[in-house]
């Protein structure tokens, strides 16, 4: 993972997005104006030999694209943090910077755009580009046991990558909502969730006992914690 992780934060495929996570970088948030800010793909973070695999979007231009991890920095991550936290797959609640301290039991967290995107909003020739980092990270944490996918772009993309990589299925990207869940190939599961974003959580289309029953199905589904 450590290796993939280096060549994820190497990439330099799209131009768009390396122009814009360069340009956020440089002139920074005043909130943030002390911190250097990371300013390239976003790696991987978690347990390598994971059961259960997260799968978001894309990293915050404030939160990921500055702390140089995955989720972390931004509310978003806030929520998904405390909440794996809150079913003992981390062993703190926070996750503020890369040396907090913060831990993954059995769970690895990945995006389907390791760059930060103007508006959140990556192109589908962005997400085609990305596919790359999703297939190898995939294949890297080869014992995984369930995909729990946050909102519907992480969904579709989550699906090519399976069927690329050789999962038959007959998903299809309308059958996305929150808690769903589909059995795969080789008693494997893919969960679905809404993503922990500010426009779910603030509007109380995502509360937090939804994300934590998730987290609990995809424990147990997983086998995780025994
Ligand atoms: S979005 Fe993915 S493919 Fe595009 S530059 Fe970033 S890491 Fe590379």
């Amino acid at each position: 993972m450590h290796k993939l992780n280096v060549a994820i934060a190497a990439c330099e495929k799209c131009p768009r997005l390396m122009e814009y996570i360069q340009q956020v970088a440089q002139t920074r948030r005043r909130a943030y104006r002390d911190w250097e800010y990371w300013g390239k793909p976003v790696p991987n973070f978690g347990d390598p030999a994971a059961k259960i695999v997260v799968v978001g979007l894309a990293p915050a231009a404030h939160g990921g694209n500055r702390t140089g991890r995955i989720f972390t920095g931004d509310e978003s991550g806030n929520w998904l943090f405390r909440t794996l936290y809150e079913v003992e797959l981390a062993n703190q609640p926070e996750s503020l910077h890369r040396e907090d301290g913060l831990e993954l039991r059995d769970v690895m967290v990945t995006a389907v755009c390791h760059c930060a995107p103007p508006a959140n909003k990556p192109t589908r020739e962005e997400l085609q580009n990305c596919q790359h980092w999703m297939k190898a990270t995939l294949r890297c944490v080869g014992g995984w046991k369930v995909l729990v996918v946050l909102g519907r772009i992480a969904y579709e993309w989550t699906l090519r990558a399976l069927k690329e990589l050789g999962f038959e299925h007959s998903l299809k990207t309308s059958a996305f909502a929150h808690g769903a869940e589909f059995a795969l190939p080789g008693d494997r599961w893919l969960l679905c969730s809404y993503h922990p974003s500010q426009q779910n959580t603030f509007t109380g289309k995502l509360t937090r006992e939804m994300l934590r029953a998730v987290f609990d199905r995809a424990k147990q589904l997983a086998g995780s914690g025994k």
